[in-house]
């Protein structure tokens, strides 16, 4: 199993001098099933550059609604359009959104604002299937491949937001997406492979306002909690060196294999 780090950046880009980090996305290829978790704007072109098709991606999870991480119209006209466009296109392949409940209902809206002319349908090459997560849900995606999904405090807890583990036969990956400190977030992520979490606070800030986001220390604590193996932490707005992030980290008590992602990281996931 692979994991192709896609974007470890933020909402925003100019922020800094030379940050160029891409918004949020990471494609798992499992045993070359390929799933996406969140969606960010654009991200069908990194897809490619890592050297596949996003034609063949079945499997689109999302965390929650922000726009870093869920471009959602973009990618459901590509996949559509692409195979109007392309005779003999394959991308009319099945693909499934996976979003926190209240999500599925809203996005009904926010399709109707961008194809009114669809009367609220898509297209016949090419029609998504939503599917609806709660919390402390399990559901399959495919053989052997279980996602169960967490609900976290983000948005001042007003916005539906979820954590990700992803189950596999070679083995399990755990991902934050947007969230404040959590035990759900240790749950998600207990005895993972990979645990990618979010560090959006910056070294020292505490979040009194419950926005929910997690400082680098915050994310040590609960990959401690987790017991993970490997913690690559993402969604940092780089305004802090990667040292001195993974200097919180070992301060929190995580003493496993820790890094700060990058994008076009590549995780191998393979049972010893
Ligand atoms: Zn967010
Ligand atoms: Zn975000």
């Amino acid at each position: 199993m692979k994991v192709i780090a896609l974007g470890t950046g933020i909402c925003a880009n100019g922020h800094l001098e030379g940050a160029r980090m891409w918004p949020p996305g990471f494609l798992i290829d499992v045993d070359g099933t390929l799933i996406l978790l969140d969606c960010s704007e654009g991200i069908r072109y990194r897809i490619a550059d890592a050297g596949y098709d996003y034609g063949d991606v079945a499997h689109v999870c999302v965390t929650h609604g922000h726009p870093d991480h869920a471009a959602l119209p973009q990618f459901i006209q590509a996949k559509a359009c692409r195979c109007i466009f392309g005779a003999g296109c394959r991308v009319a392949n099945p693909c499934a959104f996976y979003l926190p409940r209240p999500l599925v209902d809203r996005f009904r809206a926010l399709w109707d604002w961008c194809q009114p002319e669809n009367d609220g349908g898509y297209w016949n090459e090419f029609t998504p299937t939503f599917v609806s997560l709660d919390d402390h849900a399990t559901v399959t995606l495919e053989k052997e491949i279980l996602l169960t999904s967490y609900s976290v405090p983000h948005g001042f807890g007003r916005h539906p937001a979820m954590c990700f583990r992803l189950e596999t036969k070679h083995g399990v990956i755990a991902y934050s997406g947007d969230s404040g400190f959590c035990d759900a977030l240790a749950e998600a992520a207990h005895d993972a492979d990979l645990f990618i979490c979010e560090s959006e606070n910056r070294i020292g800030y505490e979040d009194v306002t419950k926005y929910g986001h997690l400082n680098p220390r915050e994310a040590g604590e609960i990959a401690k909690r987790s017991r993970c193996r490997r913690l690559r932490i993402t969604h940092t707005t780089g305004q802090d060196e990667p040292a001195a992030i993974l200097h919180e980290v070992r301060e929190a008590g995580y003493h496993g294999d820790a890094a700060v992602a990058r994008d076009g990281d590549i995780y191998i996931i393979e049972k010893p």
